[in-house]
């Protein structure tokens, strides 16, 4: 197959064209690096089949040759970016994905396209089951995202409806792993940073809110047999282990050996207090499930953030904790 891959900088989308290209595909990654990370580009531009277009997909795009599949992943994700990047997130999910759903038309390509567990927002469905309709604040700080997410998941219902476009659509549900970006703010790379340079690990609230981390190799699996098989979805892909916050916290002081405290910071406004995949249906339809331990995958993710320039550590643990309302 000849794929493209929109995200393709950021770190579910290289892990995707990773993928990809060791099942021998060619992908055209497309990034405009707002969020997305060089040097993922970097890592996979050393590999046979790869080229990148340096693209803002909410400008149309137009690309040569043929292309069998469209994946969208293109979309800042982390709650530290909902203000500052609160504009070019509703754009990317209105604008970027009819760009993307039109050269999927164009090309006669299927479109796969990465929902979030954010449509769920604050949910009082527990776990959460791709029937429900979630309950989101449309008002609220996180909204530019939760909204956006919701808005691109009609948007290309429609398509699928009024166009006989074939969609794959997933939801996906947080996930970790080597190449995330240390600066935005997430929860494993804040704590494991944290934690790698002795610091305070801030738990937000009481720590007492859940989630439910997959690792990202799961999460691509996932994504490519959803991408391969005849199932529209919604689909849930996540690890149902759920854990809160707190604990979290715990095991990656204990995995890291440190000799750092947790702390408690302001709950940020919103902030879903629960938040678990039922993934009965992914079973069914594409016979999946995630298969890596936290345990490991968390390792996996400490080495590689072991592996970077200590200094770059030590900024990203200290430099990207919400202090103020999101
Ligand atoms: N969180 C935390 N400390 C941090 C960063 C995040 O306690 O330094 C909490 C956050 O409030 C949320 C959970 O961890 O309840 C997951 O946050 P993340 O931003 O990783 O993802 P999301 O909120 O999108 O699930």
């Amino acid at each position: 197959m000849r794929v493209l891959v929109a995200g393709a900088a950021g770190f579910i989308g290289c892990h995707l064209c990773h993928r990809f290209l060791a099942d021998g595909h060619e992908v055209v990654g497309v990034d405009n690096l707002v969020t997305g990370q060089q040097a993922n580009v970097d890592w996979l531009t050393q590999r046979h089949g790869f080229a990148f277009v340096p693209h803002d997909v909410i400008e149309p795009l137009a690309i040569d040759g043929p292309v069998d599949l469209v994946c969208d992943l293109a979309c800042p994700a982390s709650p530290v970016d909902f203000r500052g990047l609160g504009l070019e997130i509703l754009r990317v999910c209105s604008e970027g994905v009819r760009n993307l759903l039109d050269l999927a038309l164009t090309k006669r390509a299927v479109f796969l396209h990465t929902s979030t567990s954010e449509v769920y927002g604050d949910p009082e469905v527990h776990p959460q089951r791709e029937e429900y309709w979630g309950r989101v604040n449309p008002i609220g700080p996180r909204a530019v995202y939760d909204e956006g997410k919701r808005f691109a998941e009609a948007l290309i219902m429609h398509y699928r409806r009024t166009q006989g476009l074939r969609v794959r659509l997933a939801r996906i549900f947080n996930t970790y792993g080597p190449r995330m970006r240390l600066d935005d703010g997430r929860v494993v790379t804040n704590f494991i940073c944290q934690a790698l340079a002795n610091e305070p690990l801030t738990v937000y609230g009481q720590g007492q809110q859940t989630r439910s981390f997959c690792y990202v190799d799961d999460q691509v699996e996932g994504l490519v047999r959803l991408a391969a098989s005849q199932c529209t979805g919604p689909v849930n892909i996540g690890n149902p282990q759920e854990i809160t916050v707190r604990q979290l916290a715990q095991e990656i002081i204990a995995l890291t050996g440190s000799s750092s405290v947790i702390v408690e910071k302001p709950m940020p406004p919103d902030d879903p207090k629960l938040r678990c995949p039922d993934i009965t249906l992914a079973g069914c339809e594409l016979g999946w499930r995630p298969i890596v331990s936290r345990r490991e995958g968390l390792r996996k993710t400490i080495e590689f953030c072991r592996s970077l320039p200590p200094e770059l550590l030590r900024q990203a643990g200290s430099g990207k904790v919400l202090t103020e309302p999101a």
